[in-house]
């Protein structure tokens, strides 16, 4: 059967298809190729998976809502990973309509494509924003706390979809995944995020604007790990129809931790410049993730050091720096 891959050139969307095609599967990626970040990015993505048997890319907005019932229908496919959204916090304050085309009506099309084509289990990206400004206190936040305070316009789109998949699997019976996914990197991944900026800044020689005075901490979660979680939960459809899912690395690292070990990677000292906190960020992000480790086994296996490592061979190979 066919895996419906929304998103599939950008970052995440990628790595899934990927490991679906690895794994025998048949794969429709369906793409609009946005103008948020560097469109040769997305492009060098999709050409990874373009070379590869049984994988097609649709080029589409996924708020096309005629379009996208036609598409999930005709292409047979049983299970569904959506993770086309447009991305990023700080980006809502000043572009908030896109979120509205790509988050909230995008994810109602997926929805009424998914239910219209009988799909047997929707896996859609929801985010750690979703649980709002909270302050560490030892523990994980998890997936039975309140999420309803948003600091973000981003985040109030996520947790609307949340709630919009709650709708559809109370009134259809359709079988559907959220997973809340923690500061998500490795290779491939978007230029937009402060690992990534951080890196082509240091290796320029320019500054870094340092957020929150450098007091913030997030989950930075190993691609590979979520790409496991993803794929994990994709083979289990809830029984109760609808379930979220964390999916992180369940230990919490400063902003400044992050910089020294990206300085010990790329063998160069970061010029740094404080800024106070950015309207819409978070001070803190730290995921339980029991919930899921009870479903699949899940445990996160690549640690910040190894990671930023990876990303930063990577992030020269790409950019043709040695
Ligand atoms: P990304 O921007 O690299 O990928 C999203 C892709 O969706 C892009 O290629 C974009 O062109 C496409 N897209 C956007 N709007 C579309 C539309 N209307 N129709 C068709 N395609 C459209 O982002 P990512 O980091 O790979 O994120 C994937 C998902 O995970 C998103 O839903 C995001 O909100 C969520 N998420 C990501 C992170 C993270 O740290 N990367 C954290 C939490 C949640």
């Amino acid at each position: 059967m066919t895996v419906i891959v929304t998103g599939a050139a950008g970052f995440i969307g990628m790595h899934v298809a990927e490991r679906l095609l690895e794994r025998g599967e048949t794969v429709v990626g369906i793409d609009s190729f946005n103008a948020y970040y560097e469109p040769g990015l997305k492009e060098a993505r999709a050409a990874r998976l373009e070379g590869r048997e049984r994988f097609t890319m649709v080029r589409l907005d996924i708020a096309d809502h005629e379009a996208m019932r036609a598409l999930v229908a005709d292409s047979g496919a049983d299970r569904v990973v959506h993770l086309a959204a447009q991305a990023g916090v700080r980006y809502s304050i000043d572009h908030p309509f896109t979120y509205e085309r790509s988050n909230l009506l995008g994810h109602l099309s997926v929805l009424e494509a998914c239910r219209h084509a009988g799909v047997k289990h929707l896996v859609y990206a929801s985010s750690s924003s979703v649980y709002g400004d909270q302050p560490l206190n030892g523990a994980g936040f998890r997936e039975d706390e309140p999420a309803d305070r948003p600091v973000s316009l981003y985040a109030a789109t996520k947790r609307s979809c949340e709630l919009m998949s709650q709708s559809y699997a109370t009134l259809y019976g359709l079988p559907q995944s959220g997973l809340r996914f923690f500061t998500v990197y490795g290779p491939w991944g978007r230029p937009d995020m402060a690992y990534f900026s951080f890196t082509e800044a240091i290796m320029s020689g320019e500054s870094i604007e340092v957020f929150g005075e450098g007091r913030m901490a997030r989950d930075f979660t190993y691609i590979d790990d979520i790409v496991d979680g993803v794929l994990g939960v994709l083979e289990h459809p809830p029984v109760s129809r609808h379930e979220v899912y964390n999916i992180g690395d369940s230990s919490p690292v400063g902003l400044f931790t992050m910089i020294s070990t990206l300085e010990r990677v790329l063998g160069r000292q970061a010029i740094k410049v404080l800024m106070p906190m950015q309207p819409g960020d978070v001070t803190a992000t730290f995921a339980d993730v029991s919930k899921l480790n009870s479903l699949t086994g899940y445990r996160p296996r690549v640690a910040i050091d190894e990671g930023l490592e990876r990303f930063a061979t990577w992030w020269r190979g790409f950019r043709g720096v040695n």
